[in-house]
């Protein structure tokens, strides 16, 4: 049984995203995909750099990544250059709240003007920025707020790499009703309690989709001998 403790933020959004994935992924870890790794090493590339430079180096950090990716790093490449480029003094930078017991890394914070900038490797939806991206945005800027022990105002944009667009975001009630919720729901899973599979759940192409159209009712270790 997985115990109650820190909750990375990549878990709130996980949770957000379908509850029984959550749930399913404690027990089988997932790998960051190669997406991810290629917009972010983009995201942080200097404009000068030459692409073949600029992919070679992505092969020496993610030995893993094959040569037929190499077509979609190009073509994310060329749209990344439109010069969107987000600022940043520090990257990776980790943040942590013990009121909410929650942790995670900030891509890039800009410290010059209290700007965090999430790198995200899905296309950009038609408006606005994906739910699941909101609650991570808010989520690490509370961490943030209590890291420097005072109100600052700060700036949250995503970076949508895949699609050449940054979204701003404006954080309202309704992002923290969600936070609460969210968290909440993710210590009940850790505590054993199985969700329902949501009315509206974004199947195509999970992983679990065999195993989880067994799952009603029932607690973590009816299921996995933990
Ligand atoms: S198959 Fe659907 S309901 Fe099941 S875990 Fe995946 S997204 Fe959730």
């Amino acid at each position: 049984m997985h115990q109650a403790s820190t909750i990375s933020i990549s878990e709130l959004a996980s949770v957000l995203y379908c509850p029984v994935k959550y749930y399913l992924d404690l027990s089988v870890p997932y790998e960051v995909s190669n997406t991810v790794h290629i917009c972010k090493h983009i995201a942080f590339a200097e404009k000068a750099i030459d692409p073949e430079e600029l992919w070679e180096e992505l092969l020496f950090i993610h030995p893993e990544i094959e040569q037929m990716c190499k077509e979609q790093f190009m073509d994310y490449l060329m749209i990344y250059r439109r010069g969107f480029q987000q600022p940043w003094t520090e990257r990776d930078l980790y943040v942590h709240s013990k009121k909410w017991d929650i942790s995670g890394i900030i891509d890039k914070f800009d410290a010059s003007t209290s700007q965090i900038t999430l790198i995200r490797g899905a296309k950009a939806p038609q408006i606005g920025v994906y739910r699941a991206d909101r609650l991570r945005a808010f989520a690490y800027s509370i961490c943030l707020q209590e890291m420097v022990e005072q109100k600052i105002q700060l700036l949250c944009v995503i970076e949508y790499v895949a699609s050449g667009v940054i979204r701003t975001l404006d954080f309202t009630p309704r992002d923290r009703r969600l936070f609460l919720e969210t968290i909440k729901l993710a210590r009940r899973i850790r505590g054993g309690y199985v969700p329902t599979r949501p009315s509206q759940a974004p199947c195509k192409h999970c992983r679990h989709e065999k195993s989880c159209t067994s799952l009603s009712g029932r607690r973590l270790s009816d299921i996995f001998r933990l």
